[in-house]
Protein backbone atom coordinates (compact mmCIF):
# COMPACT_ATOMS: atom_id res chain seq x y z
CA UNK A 1 0.00 0.00 0.00
CA UNK A 2 1.29 3.52 -0.78
CA UNK A 3 -0.09 7.23 0.45
CA UNK A 4 1.71 9.86 -1.51
CA UNK A 5 1.19 12.75 0.88
CA UNK A 6 2.49 15.69 -1.58
CA UNK A 7 1.17 15.77 -5.36
CA UNK A 8 0.95 19.45 -6.42
CA UNK A 9 -1.87 20.34 -9.34
CA UNK A 10 -0.06 23.41 -11.08
CA UNK A 11 1.26 21.72 -13.96
CA UNK A 12 0.07 22.85 -17.96
CA UNK A 13 -2.54 19.95 -18.64
CA UNK A 14 -6.24 20.48 -18.84
CA UNK A 15 -8.88 19.46 -16.28
CA UNK A 16 -9.64 16.36 -17.74
CA UNK A 17 -6.10 15.36 -18.99
CA UNK A 18 -4.84 16.20 -15.76
CA UNK A 19 -7.17 13.34 -13.92
CA UNK A 20 -6.38 10.77 -16.65
CA UNK A 21 -2.77 11.74 -16.25
CA UNK A 22 -2.90 11.48 -12.45
CA UNK A 23 -4.58 7.80 -13.00
CA UNK A 24 -2.34 7.07 -15.16
CA UNK A 25 1.11 7.54 -13.28
CA UNK A 26 -0.55 6.53 -9.88
CA UNK A 27 -1.09 3.02 -11.50
CA UNK A 28 2.26 3.03 -13.10
CA UNK A 29 3.47 3.47 -9.45
CA UNK A 30 1.43 1.41 -7.89
CA UNK A 31 0.48 4.48 -5.73
CA UNK A 32 -3.01 3.88 -4.45
CA UNK A 33 -4.19 7.37 -2.71
CA UNK A 34 -2.31 10.73 -2.96
CA UNK A 35 -3.17 14.24 -1.26
CA UNK A 36 -2.94 17.05 -3.41
CA UNK A 37 -1.58 20.08 -2.12
CA UNK A 38 -2.82 23.52 -2.99
CA UNK A 39 -0.68 26.91 -3.32
CA UNK A 40 -2.61 30.36 -4.28
CA UNK A 41 -0.04 32.58 -4.17
CA UNK A 42 3.71 31.88 -4.75
CA UNK A 43 5.50 34.61 -6.72
CA UNK A 44 3.28 36.93 -8.98
CA UNK A 45 4.04 35.01 -11.68
CA UNK A 46 3.25 31.46 -10.85
CA UNK A 47 -0.34 32.87 -8.66
CA UNK A 48 -2.82 30.68 -8.98
CA UNK A 49 -5.77 32.05 -7.24
CA UNK A 50 -8.00 29.32 -7.82
CA UNK A 51 -5.97 26.47 -6.81
CA UNK A 52 -8.16 25.15 -3.69
CA UNK A 53 -11.25 24.63 -6.51
CA UNK A 54 -9.06 22.69 -8.86
CA UNK A 55 -7.69 20.43 -5.97
CA UNK A 56 -10.87 20.10 -4.70
CA UNK A 57 -12.05 19.13 -7.95
CA UNK A 58 -9.32 16.29 -8.54
CA UNK A 59 -10.48 14.63 -5.08
CA UNK A 60 -14.04 14.80 -6.56
CA UNK A 61 -13.15 13.24 -10.01
CA UNK A 62 -10.42 10.45 -8.71
CA UNK A 63 -12.61 9.72 -5.49
CA UNK A 64 -11.90 8.26 -3.32
CA UNK A 65 -8.10 8.02 -4.15
CA UNK A 66 -7.20 11.76 -3.62
CA UNK A 67 -7.45 13.99 -0.49
CA UNK A 68 -7.46 17.69 -0.78
CA UNK A 69 -5.06 20.01 1.06
CA UNK A 70 -6.52 23.51 0.85
CA UNK A 71 -4.22 26.93 0.72
CA UNK A 72 -5.02 30.60 2.53
CA UNK A 73 -4.86 33.58 0.20
CA UNK A 74 -3.48 36.43 0.80
CA UNK A 75 -4.00 40.07 0.14
CA UNK A 76 -0.44 41.43 -0.72
CA UNK A 77 -1.40 45.34 -0.94
CA UNK A 78 -3.60 45.03 2.10
CA UNK A 79 -2.88 43.11 4.48
CA UNK A 80 -6.31 40.61 5.38
CA UNK A 81 -7.47 40.55 8.80
CA UNK A 82 -7.22 37.37 11.34
CA UNK A 83 -11.00 36.59 10.69
CA UNK A 84 -10.57 36.98 7.23
CA UNK A 85 -8.44 34.26 7.53
CA UNK A 86 -10.54 32.08 9.85
CA UNK A 87 -13.47 32.69 7.56
CA UNK A 88 -10.82 31.22 4.70
CA UNK A 89 -10.27 27.93 7.16
CA UNK A 90 -14.15 27.90 8.00
CA UNK A 91 -15.29 27.67 4.27
CA UNK A 92 -12.74 25.40 3.55
CA UNK A 93 -13.36 22.68 6.33
CA UNK A 94 -17.75 23.24 4.91
CA UNK A 95 -16.47 22.59 1.19
CA UNK A 96 -14.66 19.00 2.43
CA UNK A 97 -11.10 19.47 2.79
CA UNK A 98 -8.67 17.34 4.02
CA UNK A 99 -6.02 19.43 5.37
CA UNK A 100 -4.40 23.07 4.59
CA UNK A 101 -1.08 23.47 2.77
CA UNK A 102 1.36 26.46 3.91
CA UNK A 103 4.06 27.31 1.16
CA UNK A 104 4.18 30.81 3.05
CA UNK A 105 7.35 29.30 4.64
CA UNK A 106 9.60 29.55 1.68
CA UNK A 107 11.73 32.24 1.50
CA UNK A 108 10.94 33.83 -1.98
CA UNK A 109 6.77 33.80 -0.66
CA UNK A 110 7.73 34.56 2.79
CA UNK A 111 9.52 37.78 1.53
CA UNK A 112 6.58 38.60 -0.02
CA UNK A 113 4.04 38.31 2.61
CA UNK A 114 5.99 40.41 4.47
CA UNK A 115 4.88 39.25 8.26
CA UNK A 116 5.90 35.90 9.95
CA UNK A 117 4.25 32.87 10.14
CA UNK A 118 3.16 32.97 13.86
CA UNK A 119 1.87 36.51 13.40
CA UNK A 120 -1.16 37.19 15.34
CA UNK A 121 -3.01 37.51 12.35
CA UNK A 122 -2.81 33.12 11.95
CA UNK A 123 -3.91 32.57 15.48
CA UNK A 124 -7.49 31.72 15.33
CA UNK A 125 -6.20 30.19 11.90
CA UNK A 126 -3.73 27.90 14.23
CA UNK A 127 -5.93 27.89 17.40
CA UNK A 128 -9.12 26.09 14.88
CA UNK A 129 -6.41 23.62 13.13
CA UNK A 130 -4.76 22.68 16.46
CA UNK A 131 -8.54 21.63 17.72
CA UNK A 132 -9.47 19.82 15.44
CA UNK A 133 -6.23 17.91 14.96
CA UNK A 134 -6.69 19.10 10.86
CA UNK A 135 -3.58 17.79 8.89
CA UNK A 136 -1.33 20.86 8.08
CA UNK A 137 1.62 20.56 5.94
CA UNK A 138 4.19 23.34 5.74
CA UNK A 139 7.19 23.65 3.60
CA UNK A 140 9.63 26.31 5.53
CA UNK A 141 12.86 26.88 3.86
CA UNK A 142 15.07 25.99 1.20
CA UNK A 143 18.71 23.45 0.67
CA UNK A 144 20.96 25.35 2.68
CA UNK A 145 23.07 26.14 -1.12
CA UNK A 146 19.87 28.79 -1.71
CA UNK A 147 21.48 30.76 0.55
CA UNK A 148 24.95 30.37 -0.07
CA UNK A 149 25.24 29.90 -3.99
CA UNK A 150 24.13 32.30 -6.58
CA UNK A 151 24.10 29.98 -9.76
CA UNK A 152 21.27 28.17 -7.49
CA UNK A 153 17.72 27.21 -8.52
CA UNK A 154 16.89 30.02 -6.05
CA UNK A 155 19.59 32.38 -4.68
CA UNK A 156 18.65 33.84 -1.28
CA UNK A 157 21.96 35.05 -0.32
CA UNK A 158 21.24 38.43 -1.01
CA UNK A 159 20.37 40.10 2.25
CA UNK A 160 16.99 40.63 1.25
CA UNK A 161 15.47 37.52 2.46
CA UNK A 162 14.87 35.71 5.65
CA UNK A 163 17.78 33.52 6.59
CA UNK A 164 17.01 29.18 7.89
CA UNK A 165 17.43 30.31 11.20
CA UNK A 166 15.10 33.11 11.04
CA UNK A 167 12.56 30.64 9.48
CA UNK A 168 13.06 28.06 12.00
CA UNK A 169 12.64 30.39 14.65
CA UNK A 170 9.27 31.51 13.49
CA UNK A 171 7.89 27.72 13.87
CA UNK A 172 9.32 27.38 17.01
CA UNK A 173 7.41 30.10 18.03
CA UNK A 174 4.30 28.82 16.56
CA UNK A 175 4.91 25.41 18.14
CA UNK A 176 5.65 27.11 21.44
CA UNK A 177 2.31 28.48 21.11
CA UNK A 178 0.49 25.61 19.25
CA UNK A 179 2.28 22.32 20.47
CA UNK A 180 -0.77 20.22 19.97
CA UNK A 181 -0.60 21.23 15.78
CA UNK A 182 -1.07 18.01 13.54
CA UNK A 183 2.00 19.47 11.03
CA UNK A 184 3.94 18.05 8.85
CA UNK A 185 7.38 19.90 7.40
CA UNK A 186 7.96 19.42 3.78
CA UNK A 187 10.73 17.97 2.74
CA UNK A 188 12.32 16.59 5.66
CA UNK A 189 12.41 20.53 7.16
CA UNK A 190 15.72 20.70 4.91
CA UNK A 191 17.45 19.02 7.82
CA UNK A 192 19.01 15.95 6.07
CA UNK A 193 22.38 17.22 6.48
CA UNK A 194 21.97 17.36 10.09
CA UNK A 195 20.33 13.94 11.62
CA UNK A 196 21.39 15.01 15.03
CA UNK A 197 19.57 18.19 14.84
CA UNK A 198 16.13 16.29 12.97
CA UNK A 199 16.18 13.91 15.63
CA UNK A 200 16.27 16.79 18.73
CA UNK A 201 13.31 18.56 16.47
CA UNK A 202 11.35 15.89 16.38
CA UNK A 203 11.80 14.78 19.90
CA UNK A 204 11.18 18.28 21.37
CA UNK A 205 7.98 18.36 19.03
CA UNK A 206 6.18 14.60 19.33
CA UNK A 207 3.12 15.89 16.97
CA UNK A 208 5.35 17.08 14.33
CA UNK A 209 6.19 15.05 11.29
CA UNK A 210 8.95 15.42 8.00
CA UNK A 211 7.96 14.51 4.72
CA UNK A 212 10.61 13.18 2.36
CA UNK A 213 9.54 14.14 -0.77
CA UNK A 214 12.95 15.35 -2.82
CA UNK A 215 14.91 18.10 -2.24
CA UNK A 216 17.52 15.66 -4.21
CA UNK A 217 20.54 16.93 -1.64
CA UNK A 218 18.18 15.31 0.80
CA UNK A 219 19.27 11.97 -0.84
CA UNK A 220 22.90 13.01 -1.45
CA UNK A 221 22.73 13.55 2.28
CA UNK A 222 21.35 10.38 3.01
CA UNK A 223 23.63 9.22 0.82
CA UNK A 224 26.61 9.72 2.51
CA UNK A 225 26.16 7.55 5.68
CA UNK A 226 22.83 5.64 4.70
CA UNK A 227 23.63 3.54 8.03
CA UNK A 228 22.90 6.48 10.04
CA UNK A 229 19.73 7.19 7.49
CA UNK A 230 18.82 3.68 8.19
CA UNK A 231 19.09 4.27 11.65
CA UNK A 232 17.29 7.72 12.11
CA UNK A 233 14.53 5.68 9.68
CA UNK A 234 13.63 3.17 12.17
CA UNK A 235 13.99 4.76 15.11
CA UNK A 236 11.08 7.62 13.45
CA UNK A 237 9.32 5.39 11.58
CA UNK A 238 5.97 6.76 12.62
CA UNK A 239 6.98 10.30 11.76
CA UNK A 240 7.98 10.18 8.29
CA UNK A 241 6.05 10.44 5.19
CA UNK A 242 6.70 9.69 1.87
CA UNK A 243 5.83 12.64 -0.91
CA UNK A 244 6.83 13.46 -4.31
CA UNK A 245 6.06 16.96 -5.87
CA UNK A 246 4.46 15.37 -9.08
CA UNK A 247 2.14 17.50 -10.87
CA UNK A 248 0.17 17.35 -14.13
CA UNK A 249 2.67 17.66 -16.62
CA UNK A 250 3.34 16.28 -19.65
CA UNK A 251 6.58 18.60 -20.00
CA UNK A 252 8.06 17.16 -16.75
CA UNK A 253 6.95 13.93 -16.93
CA UNK A 254 10.30 12.16 -17.34
CA UNK A 255 10.88 14.77 -14.08
CA UNK A 256 7.54 13.03 -12.40
CA UNK A 257 8.84 9.29 -12.80
CA UNK A 258 12.91 10.03 -11.92
CA UNK A 259 11.23 11.07 -8.74
CA UNK A 260 9.87 7.83 -8.16
CA UNK A 261 12.82 6.12 -9.27
CA UNK A 262 14.82 7.73 -7.17
CA UNK A 263 12.18 7.38 -4.04
CA UNK A 264 11.42 3.82 -4.58
CA UNK A 265 15.53 2.98 -5.19
CA UNK A 266 16.60 4.87 -2.25
CA UNK A 267 13.93 3.62 0.08
CA UNK A 268 15.01 -0.14 -1.40
CA UNK A 269 17.57 -2.27 -0.11
CA UNK A 270 19.62 -2.68 -3.52
CA UNK A 271 23.31 -1.59 -4.76
CA UNK A 272 24.06 2.30 -5.65
CA UNK A 273 22.25 3.59 -8.30
CA UNK A 274 21.95 6.76 -10.72
CA UNK A 275 19.25 8.90 -11.48
CA UNK A 276 19.80 12.09 -13.24
CA UNK A 277 23.82 11.49 -13.56
CA UNK A 278 23.97 11.62 -9.30
CA UNK A 279 24.73 8.27 -7.46
CA UNK A 280 22.92 7.67 -4.53
CA UNK A 281 22.85 4.92 -2.44
CA UNK A 282 20.14 2.76 -1.01
CA UNK A 283 19.17 3.30 2.81
CA UNK A 284 17.36 -0.25 2.85
CA UNK A 285 14.24 0.61 5.91
CA UNK A 286 13.40 -2.67 7.06
CA UNK A 287 9.96 -3.75 6.17
CA UNK A 288 7.99 -2.34 9.22
CA UNK A 289 9.88 0.94 8.79
CA UNK A 290 8.86 1.13 5.14
CA UNK A 291 5.07 0.31 5.52
CA UNK A 292 4.77 3.07 8.33
CA UNK A 293 6.27 5.67 5.77
CA UNK A 294 5.10 4.76 2.54
CA UNK A 295 0.94 4.26 4.39
CA UNK A 296 0.45 4.17 8.32
CA UNK A 297 1.89 7.51 8.64
CA UNK A 298 -0.69 9.18 6.22
CA UNK A 299 -3.80 6.78 6.99
CA UNK A 300 -2.94 7.94 10.72
CA UNK A 301 -2.89 11.70 9.69
CA UNK A 302 -5.94 11.13 7.22
CA UNK A 303 -7.94 8.34 8.04
CA UNK A 304 -8.45 5.86 5.18
CA UNK A 305 -11.28 7.80 3.18
CA UNK A 306 -11.13 11.65 2.59
CA UNK A 307 -13.91 14.11 4.22
CA UNK A 308 -17.02 14.17 2.36
CA UNK A 309 -17.34 16.83 -0.49
CA UNK A 310 -20.26 19.57 -0.39
CA UNK A 311 -21.05 20.66 -3.59
CA UNK A 312 -23.29 22.85 -2.88
CA UNK A 313 -20.76 25.09 -1.03
CA UNK A 314 -18.41 24.68 -3.49
CA UNK A 315 -20.60 25.97 -5.95
CA UNK A 316 -21.31 29.15 -3.48
CA UNK A 317 -17.90 29.97 -3.55
CA UNK A 318 -17.09 29.66 -6.49
CA UNK A 319 -19.69 32.22 -7.54
CA UNK A 320 -18.52 34.41 -4.70
CA UNK A 321 -15.12 33.82 -5.91
CA UNK A 322 -15.59 35.14 -9.19
CA UNK A 323 -17.39 38.23 -8.13
CA UNK A 324 -14.90 38.88 -5.79
CA UNK A 325 -11.93 38.40 -8.93
CA UNK A 326 -13.10 40.07 -11.75
CA UNK A 327 -10.08 40.06 -13.35
CA UNK A 328 -8.92 35.85 -13.14
CA UNK A 329 -7.79 35.58 -16.53
CA UNK A 330 -9.67 33.73 -19.57
CA UNK A 331 -7.78 30.46 -18.99
CA UNK A 332 -8.44 30.36 -15.09
CA UNK A 333 -12.21 31.49 -15.69
CA UNK A 334 -12.95 28.76 -18.24
CA UNK A 335 -11.65 25.88 -15.80
CA UNK A 336 -13.70 27.81 -12.44
CA UNK A 337 -16.57 27.57 -15.21
CA UNK A 338 -16.11 23.91 -16.04
CA UNK A 339 -15.28 23.13 -11.96
CA UNK A 340 -18.56 24.77 -11.08
CA UNK A 341 -20.28 23.06 -13.80
CA UNK A 342 -18.99 19.80 -12.40
CA UNK A 343 -20.13 20.35 -9.20
CA UNK A 344 -23.72 20.50 -10.28
CA UNK A 345 -24.09 17.22 -9.57
ZN1 LIG B 1 5.60 20.79 -2.99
Amino acid sequence: MLTDSHFHFDGELSLNESSEYFGNFMKKHSIDKAAVLAYCAWLEENDMPHSNFKCLWLKKTMAPKIFAYMSLSHNFEKRLSAQDYLRQLEQGLEMGFDGIKFLEGKPDLRKRLGFSLADSVFDLVYEKLEKLNFPITMHVADPEYFWREPDAYCYYGDGSFLTKEQLYAEVDEILCRFPALNLTLAHFYFLSEDLDCAAKFLDKHPSVNFDITPGWEMFSDFSKNPLHAREFFKVYKNRILWGSDVTNTKINDSYNNEVYLLLTKALGDGDDFVVREKVFSAIGPDEETLHFIKYKNMQRILGDSPRPINCAATRKYISQFMLENPDLSPEYKKELDMIAKDFEQ
